[in-house]
C-alpha cells in the first residue's frame, strides 16, 4: 500500500489529473487505466514526437487509434521545433493536448552539442551562455506557430548548473517566459519528477492569467502520486478555474 503524508491533506480545491504519463515496459496502458480507477483520477497519455518516438503519419495514427478505446486522454509531446512538417493535421487535431518541454537544446554548450538537459553528464561549460541560448529555445517554442496547449517541465536545469537556479531564472527571464506563454494561451505544467516549476513562477503566471496542469512524467508506479504539485498549488492557492482541462474525455 502506498503511503505519502500529504494524502492526508484536507480536500483539494483544483481537479485531480496526471496529464503526463508515458507507457513503458513497465506500465502497460491496461496498467494506466487501473490506476486511474484506483486513484479516481483522470490521466493523460503521452508519446513522444522524436526519432525514438512517432516521426510519421503511419506511427501516429496507430498511437492514436490503440489509445481510443481507453479512458484516458491522448496526448502528444513532441521534442523538437518543426515536429508537425512532416505529420497531417488532421490527425495531430485527433490528440485531445499538445504539450512540449524544452528539454533538448541544440547547440547548447560552447562545443556546439545538443544538450539533453535530463542527463547526468549535460555538459554546461558557461551557465551565462547556455542560459541565453535556453532562453531563445524556450521562445523558438513558446512563440512558434506549431500548435501547443501545455508548457511541460519548465525551468528544469541540468544538474551541473542546478544549484544556481535561483542566480540563473532571473525574474526578468521569468516574465519573459510568462508573457510569451500568456500571448498564445500555452498553460504551464507543473512536473511531479523534477519538482519545477517554483513557487515565484507559479505565482507570476497565476498572476499573468496562466492555466496550470499537473504531470508525474512517469512511466512506472509513480503515477498520479503528485505529492510535489498538491504542495505547491496548496501553497500557491490555485484552484478549479486555474487549471487547462483538455475538451475530450473517453469514457
Ligand atoms: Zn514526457
Amino acid at each position: 500500500m502506498e503511503s505519502s503524508k500529504y494524502k492526508t491533506m484536507d480536500k483539494f480545491k483544483f481537479p485531480m489529473m496526471d496529464l503526463h504519463v508515458h507507457r513503458s515496459e513497465n506500465l502497460t496502458i491496461e496498467d494506466i487505466v487501473a490506476k486511474s480507477q484506483q486513484l479516481n483520477m483522470k490521466i493523460g497519455v503521452m508519446e513522444n514526437i522524436a526519432p525514438w518516438g512517432i516521426t510519421n503519419d503511419a506511427q501516429l495514427k496507430e498511437y492514436i487509434n490503440a489509445i481510443k478505446p481507453y479512458p484516458v486522454y491522448i496526448g502528444l509531446q513532441p521534442m523538437s521545433p518543426g515536429w508537425s512538417k512532416n505529420l497531417s493535421s488532421e490527425l495531430i487535431a485527433q490528440a485531445d493536448y499538445i504539450a512540449m518541454d524544452p528539454q533538448i537544446v541544440t547547440k547548447g554548450n560552447g562545443y556546439g552539442e545538443t544538450i539533453m538537459l535530463w542527463e547526468y553528464d549535460a555538459y554546461i561549460d558557461d551557465p551565462d551562455e547556455f542560459m541565453k541560448r535556453n532562453m531563445q529555445h524556450y521562445m523558438d517554442i513558446l512563440t512558434g506557430s506549431e500548435p501547443l496547449d501545455v508548457f511541460a517541465c519548465p525551468l528544469f536545469l541540468p544538474c551541473c548548473i542546478q544549484r544556481k537556479y535561483d542566480i540563473l531564472w532571473t525574474k526578468k527571464r521569468l516574465q519573459q517566459i510568462v508573457d510569451a506563454a500568456r500571448s498564445r494561451d500555452i498553460a504551464i505544467e507543473i512536473n511531479d519528477t523534477a519538482h519545477v516549476p517554483h513557487e515565484d513562477f507559479i505565482l507570476m503566471a497565476k498572476k499573468a492569467g496562466l492555466k496550470f496542469v499537473f504531470g508525474s512524467d512517469s512511466r512506472n508506479h509513480t503515477v498520479g502520486r503528485l505529492d510535489y504539485c498538491k504542495r505547491i498549488a496548496q501553497r500557491c492557492n490555485l484552484t478549479e478555474e486555474d487549471f487547462f482541462i483538455p475538451k475530450r474525455y473517453r469514457s
